[in-house]
């Protein structure tokens, strides 16, 4: 049987072929996935991960697609998206998530139960998946901060429990985890009066609405701090606000994004970055790393 024949047969109508990708990110740019799919269960992912071993496929996992640049010859094999597993539970002191959960949801639920701890994380538009990879992070919070473990599958379908303290991780770094598939996490959060939590997270989204340019579609903050130092006021102090390439624009809101005009495509994103780069460093002497994860490009692009 072909393998787009298994994999259909399998994941039924949860297998898209050929499906634009830039419906599922937030830049909204892209090419298509060869397959897309949506496992719910971790038997769905053992499954899955035999299946790319077997016939030696790609395998790129998608949470809401909120740091990633697909490429515009989209991805081959399978692309695999977390966000039917969403769900989370929050008690007294802990939270439980499935990586798919909608990380701002986890938070918001947090906040109305009186946790704190990850309050200033309020409005990241991704999953708790993408913010493990990453160890997100606002205001001067981090994923890892408060977090008691997650787990994974390896590639070879075995079950990882990894804690805090076996994870090394600092700024939008977390070290070891090439290669997993995260299936959950849980934190432990300070007790803290639901309504200071709410003004704090309040006021956490009200920021983020005056300094970045929510009104288009972008991939958050393109890159990474460098040391001491902003990456926007770099941008901004070699006068590269506004630059435009195609339809893709250093925000003239916030010149750490680069935001799609409507119809932008990767070429012209990737393209914005490399001239961004190059200017920043020629003024600056700051080589400036992707925060962004571009997918379906050569090794070059990151
Ligand atoms: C307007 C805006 C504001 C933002 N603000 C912030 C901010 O303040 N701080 C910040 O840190 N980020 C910010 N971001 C970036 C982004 O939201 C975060 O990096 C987020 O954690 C990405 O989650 P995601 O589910 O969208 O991941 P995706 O973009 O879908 O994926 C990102 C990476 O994580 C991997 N991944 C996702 N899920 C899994 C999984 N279950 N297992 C293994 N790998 C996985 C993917 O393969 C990919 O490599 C912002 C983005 C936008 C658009």
């Amino acid at each position: 049987m072909p393998w787009n024949d298994e994999l259909k047969t399998h994941f039924q109508d949860r297998c898209l072929l050929g499906e634009p990708l830039a419906r599922h990110t937030t830049f909204q740019v892209g090419g298509g996935a060869e397959s897309l799919v949506f496992p719910v269960t971790e038997e769905d992912w053992t499954w899955l991960l035999d299946f790319v071993r077997r016939h030696e496929l790609p395998l790129t996992i998608l949470g809401l697609g909120s740091n990633v640049i697909v490429n515009d010859s989209g991805l081959p094999g399978i692309t695999a998206s977390t966000r039917r597993m969403n769900g989370f539970a929050v008690s007294a002191s802990h939270i439980e998530a499935q990586a798919g959960a909608v990380l701002d949801a986890v938070i918001a639920r947090a906040v109305e139960t009186g946790l704190a701890g990850m309050e200033k994380l309020s409005g990241i538009p991704g999953t708790v998946g993408g913010a493990l990879w990453i160890n997100a992070g606002a205001f001067g919070q981090e994923t890892y901060e408060r977090l008691v473990c997650f787990t994974a599958l390896d590639r070879q379908g075995r079950l990882v429990r990894r804690s805090r303290a076996e994870t090394r991780y600092g700024y939008r770094t977390v070290h070891g985890i090439d290669g997993l598939v995260f299936l959950s996490a849980q934190w432990d959060l300070a007790p803290g009066d639901p309504a200071l939590l709410r003004e704090a997270r309040a006021a956490t989204l009200q920021a983020r609405a005056d300094k970045q340019p929510l009104e288009y579609p972008s991939a958050g903050s393109v890159f990474k701090r460098p040391q001491g130092d902003f990456a926007s006021r770099l941008i901004d102090s070699c006068g590269l606000k506004g630059l435009t390439v195609g339809r893709a624009q250093v925000s003239p809101k916030h010149a750490g994004f680069i935001v799609n005009l409507g119809g932008a495509t990767a070429r012209d994103v990737m393209a914005l970055i490399a001239q961004v780069r190059a200017a920043v460093l020629a003024q600056t002497g700051v080589r400036l790393e992707l925060e962004q994860i571009p997918l379906g490009f050569s090794q070059e692009a990151s």
